[in-house]
């Protein structure tokens, strides 16, 4: 247990759940990773009957309007890793990991690929979202899997059974095929659901590349990415860009066994790639 104050748990949950949806082995066999036992499945369950009541267009379009003026808070990017750091993952069976060491495991094991530097920032920074969650944003509000609202929610999203419950089922302005869009409109034209994802691609999105942009914005469209489930929203450039989702996926899932970074002896290394990309302070 650590003592950082003030302390907000994220449950980890849900990206164990992540895990074992989507099994691949990279050194750690698969059956590590599935360790839950009923009540983790339960509460998996919970956070998307919540997440899938809830996130509807009208609620998507509200929380742009009150998060993307991006006025809430300035800082450096190390800054906001601390900051996201007060985030806690108690009850990780895997390892004790918090938010800085998933997000330097993630960075780490690009680079020890031979991955581009603009890529390792990438890992480094892609979960920085999750601080909407300290201020006050409930869970199913920032993390867990994304969609497409504003048109027919696929059968291919996670626990879609819980769709039912929310109102834009029911709703003929948003329930049809292509919904409030168009065929192959380009992701860049749609509304995803609310969450880390979208939060940060805005704070990112006049300093880094193309690419690194659309992997931090896509990165939890497990619909689209692991089950094609949105090809009739996709243009071609997202067919492209899609590629490097994919390739980024297992090190964002699949490095939480690795011995834990050290936070200290790296920091000089990360300072020096974020200055090299990134503004002193950012808007968020
Ligand atoms: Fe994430
Ligand atoms: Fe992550």
């Amino acid at each position: 247990m650590k003592n950082i104050q003030p302390k907000i748990e994220i449950e980890p949950y849900w990206e164990k759940d992540l895990q074992m949806r989507y099994p691949k082995d990279i050194d750690k066999p698969v059956a590590e990773f599935r360790n839950y036992d009923e009540p983790a499945r339960d509460t998996v369950k919970s956070f998307y009957e919540l997440n899938h009541t809830n996130q509807t267009y009208d609620f998507v379009l509200k929380k742009e309007e009150e998060f993307l003026s991006l006025d809430r808070k300035k800082m450096s990017l190390w800054e906001a890793v601390d900051y996201l750091n007060t985030l806690v993952d108690d009850s990780d069976p895997d390892i004790d990991l918090d938010q800085t060491q998933h997000l330097l495991q993630t960075a780490e094991a690009l680079r020890a690929h031979g991955h581009p530097e603009w890529l390792i920032l990438t890992g480094f920074l892609h979960d920085l979202g999750k601080i909407l969650c300290l201020f006050g944003e409930p869970q199913w509000a920032v993390v867990g899997d994304t969609f497409p609202v504003g048109c027919k929610f696929s059968d291919k999203i996670v626990y879609s059974e819980y769709f039912k419950k929310n109102p834009d089922y029911e709703d003929n302005r948003y329930n049809s095929y292509y919904g409030v869009y168009y065929k192959n409109c380009g992701l860049r034209n749609i509304h995803m659901s609310w969450g880390h994802d979208e939060y940060l691609y805005h704070i990112m999105k006049s300093y880094l590349p193309g690419p690194a942009l659309y992997i931090i914005r896509y990165h939890s469209f497990y619909a689209q990415h692991r089950e094609n489930g949105y090809d009739h929203l996709m243009d071609e450039h997202d067919h492209k860009m899609f590629k490097w989702v994919k390739a980024f996926n297992p090190y964002d899932l699949y490095t939480k066994w690795q011995t834990l970074p050290d936070v200290k002896k790296l920091k000089p290394y990360y300072e020096d790639l974020i200055a090299r990309f990134l503004p002193d302070e950012l808007s968020f």
